[in-house]
Formats: structure tokens, sequence, C-alpha cells
């Protein structure tokens, strides 16, 4: 948190990992963009704060948050983990999400995550609700490894290398990596949970918890919010 010389506008540090489109990338010139951006850009103005971004892993971002590293995360962070909730301040859901199994175009024996054998490995981005449930089909002897990465880009160049048979990993953002590269990859069965997607801040800090909430409010009334939900999802 700072307060810059003319504005008198508090600047919010916002921590997110950038292979999580379209709410969390990098643009040509390598810049933090996505709608998750665009959204906290969104309710500081209406706010009245500044925000700027900074790179970390994913399991990075509620250490630096505790630590005040950073100010608020803004990562398509799943609020309905009671681990997660212990630790941080999540505002209200912006966005609802699930998990699914995405395999490659051409593989014909997976349809489902009950069609995962003991000899498969299966890989998901550290961290997330989806390394979780990969990690526990492999303590239930269901896959042969959990192979836990730190991007999600590279998970996906693994599933198309043929280095693991599957991801896990939240819906919106599998089909955002599947119109990068028109079919080479598919979604297989049902939805493996449901989540709910908040902004984060250090547990306590009602004050920026509220100025979050109201200008997502605000930003939801307004139109904004429908806008750039369409722009990010349609680009
Ligand atoms: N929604 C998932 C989670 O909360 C993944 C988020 C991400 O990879 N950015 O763990």
């Amino acid at each position: 948190e700072n307060t810059s010389g003319d504005s008198e506008k508090v600047t919010y540090k916002v921590g997110t990992e950038p292979t999580f489109p379209p709410f969390d990338t990098t643009d040509e010139e390598q810049n933090i963009v996505g709608l998750d951006m665009d959204l906290i850009k969104a309710i500081g103005e209406d706010q009245g704060f500044e925000v700027t971004f900074e790179n970390l892993t994913f399991d990075g971002l509620v250490p630096a948050l505790k630590a005040g590293n950073i100010d608020i995360i803004a990562a398509g962070m799943n609020k309905d983990d009671p681990e997660r909730q212990k630790q941080v301040d999540f505002s209200d859901a912006y966005y609802e999400s699930k998990l699914m199994v995405a395999v490659t175009e051409d593989n014909n024996t997976i349809k489902s995550v009950d069609d995962l054998t003991p000899d498969m490995k299966v890989a998901a981005q550290t961290g997330t609700t989806g390394a979780t449930k990969t990690q526990e089909l492999a303590d239930e002897g269901k896959i042969a490894e959990a192979v836990i990465l730190d991007g999600l880009d590279t998970a996906m160049m693994q599933l198309l290398n043929g280095d693991v048979q599957a991801v896990i990993n939240d819906k919106p953002v599998t089909e955002a990596y599947m119109k990068k590269q028109p079919d080479k990859i598919k979604m297989v069965g049902e939805p493996l949970n449901a989540e709910n997607y908040g902004f984060a801040v250090q547990k306590g800090n009602t004050e920026l918890l509220e100025k979050i909430n109201a200008g997502l409010a605000n930003i939801k009334e307004d139109g904004t919010f429908d806008k750039l939900v369409d722009e990010w999802f349609n680009k």
C-alpha cells in the first residue's frame, strides 16, 4: 500500500499467476493482463484506488498476502476452500467455475475421471484446487503420478507432448487453451467440483474488503462487469 504524490490515490499491489487465461495472462510485451486485472482496475476506479500487478506462483500468493508483500489476490481463486478461508478474507464471489478433466482430442479411452488408470500421469498447477484433486487420485492409487507444475502453459504442453495423459483444471481456462490450439484438447466427463472465484485480502482488512465489495456491486450494476466478461471471453 502506497500513497502517490499528485493523485493522492492509494495504490494497492495485486498479486496473480498469469498462465490462467482469460482471467490472468500476459500480452506480447509480457505485461500482466486479463479479466481479473480489468475487474480490479474498474473496482479501483469506482472506489478511488490504483493498482499495480505482481507475478507470483499460485502457491506463493497466500504467503505473499499474509507477509504484506501484496495487498490483494486476483487470480481466479476459489473462495469456497475452508483452508484458504482460515488464512485470508475473500470478497463476494465474482465468477462461478468448476474443475474438469482434459485429455488430447484423439484420446478415445479416457471418457471421465473414472477411466484414469494406475499407469497414467495427470498434471495440475501447484497450489490449486486441481492439484489437490490430482494428488488425491495419486494417493488413492488411481493414477501413477500427480505431476504438479508451476504454470498451466507447461501442463497443457505436457498433455500435447504425451508426457501426461490428462490435466485437471478450471473449465473456462482449459477452454481458453483449447481456443488457442483448436482441435487438440477436449474436456471429458462430469465436473469434479463447483467453485466461486473471489478476490482475497489480508485477514481483518475490512476497509479494503468493503471497498472491493462495494466496487464490485457498482460495476455489476452499471454494466462494466458484463462488458469486461464479454470482452475477455470473446477474444
Ligand atoms: N480456481 C483454482 C483455484 O482456486 C485455480 C486458480 C488458478 O490456477 N489461478 O485453486
